[in-house]
């Protein structure tokens, strides 16, 4: 294989050039809009350990897990770049949790590192800036946080430096067949590809967009989803761990009717995010709209995370609020994990996408296993397989 064309530059395509390239290919990358301006640049940074290795998603997560820190050390060495890896661990006051912690530590023995109950006194004295009085909770050890920012431009110099071709704010580029088992890249402009396209794969790596972008290709469309989410920073003292808890929002329940799972992210510069809000399009009649104006922050997703933010830090809380992220994770809806491999009758077409919530975690993991099968022939987990 000589040389590969990725299509998005988020996590997935950056770790999959940067890979591809480390073992001598000639990358291209191709960005409609810039660099780091999808859900990559939204996201919080939260990386959690699966809780058991029993589904191959789990078996990748865990992978994921115990590579990460080699992955911060690289980029380091390399970019002279802080991703702001820390192993900050996490503490979980959520509902399920409170009313039967004994049972929580039980779930989370598996995954490895400490689990310990703590008093609400506890949670108190380590949580000050917190208006709640939980009555019990768990310390993880087994967390971290990232630098979503710094991560992406860490990986966008890895890239440049090794010989990477970046090209950027191209619009939105359509794959589409040619004839029995060809492909053929198409744009608001010719392209201009160093590479002849039969001697060319190409890696799809664009987040949710990656079903439209192929939607001429059968077996077209990919199970993708679109699930919009939005975050906060707050110009508050960021906490010793990440803090997950429930709100009773009546209006913001997801599609079963519970009630979210929010985080309190300790931000690399000491201060605070707030996140991360699940809308698929409707929730318990809140119309979120067309999922590709939720690129933008919305109204509703600032009145849900003040709402929130309330309840954790109580009046006056919505004049610290000093930044406001959206994006759009991208689900892949059949059973399984994210969308890995070759595309089904197209050997130059190749998928790395659908990681949902957990992009950060997994994506330099996948970008291993994908780049792993186009060189070498190693095989993918049937379940992370484009279904015919
Ligand atoms: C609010 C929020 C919080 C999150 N928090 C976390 C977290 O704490 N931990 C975690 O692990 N995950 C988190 N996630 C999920 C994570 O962000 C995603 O799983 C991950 O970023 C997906 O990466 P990606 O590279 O596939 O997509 P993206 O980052 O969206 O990148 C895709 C890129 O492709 C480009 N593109 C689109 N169409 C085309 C085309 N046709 N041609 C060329 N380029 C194209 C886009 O412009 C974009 O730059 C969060 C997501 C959100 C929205």
């Amino acid at each position: 294989m000589r040389s590969v064309v990725v299509l998005g530059g988020g996590i997935v395509g950056l770790t999959m050039a940067r890979e591809l390239r480390g073992r001598g290919v000639e990358v291209e990358l191709l960005e409609s809009r810039r660099i780091g301006t999808g859900a990559t640049a939204a996201s919080t940074g939260i990386l959690t350990p699966p809780q058991h290795t029993r589904t191959p998603f789990y078996q990748l997560r865990t992978l994921a897990w115990h590579s990460w820190p080699q992955f911060a050390d690289d980029l380091a060495t390399e970019t002279g770049i802080d991703v702001g890896y820390r192993r900050c661990g996490g503490i979980d006051i959520r509902e399920r949790t409170m009313r039967n912690p004994q049972r929580e530590v039980r779930k989370l023995r598996n995954s490895g590192g400490r689990v310990e109950v703590l008093t609400g006194a506890e949670i108190r004295q380590l949580l000050p800036q917190m208006v709640r009085t939980p009555e019990a909770g768990l310390r993880v050890e087994m967390e971290a946080r990232i630098d979503p920012l710094a991560t992406i431009e860490a990986l966008r110099q890895s890239c440049l430096a090794s010989g990477v071709r970046i090209r950027e704010d191209l619009g939105p580029i359509r794959i589409e067949p040619q004839g029995a088992a060809g492909i053929h890249l198409a744009g608001r402009q010719d392209l201009q590809l160093e590479q002849p396209s039969e001697h060319r794969k190409v890696v799809l790596a664009a987040g949710w967009e990656s079903a439209t972008a192929a939607l001429a290709v059968p077996p077209s469309p990919l199970p993708l989803e679109p699930v919009p989410g939005e975050a906060i920073a707050l110009d508050i003292e960021a906490p010793p761990h990440l803090v997950h808890f429930n709100v009773d929002l009546s209006g913001f329940r997801d599609a079963s009717g519970n009630r979210s799972i929010y985080s309190w992210i300790p931000a690399p510069d000491g201060s605070s995010w707030l996140g991360n809000s699940v809308a698929s399009g409707h929730r318990n009649g809140v119309d979120r709209g067309d999922p590709r104006d939720a690129v933008e922050p919305t109204r509703e997703g600032h009145q849900e995370l003040v709402e929130v933010a309330l309840s954790m830090f109580g009046p006056g809380v919505e004049n610290r609020i000093t930044d406001h992220r959206a994006g759009i994770r991208p689900k892949a809806t059949r059973h399984g994990g994210p969308l890995l491999g070759m595309w089904p009758g197209r050997p130059q077409l190749w998928v790395a996408t659908g990681h949902y919530r957990a992009g950060l975690l997994v994506g330099p993991a996948t970008a291993t296993m994908v780049v792993d099968s186009m060189i070498d022939g190693t095989e993918i987990p049937e379940e992370f397989c484009v279904p015919v």
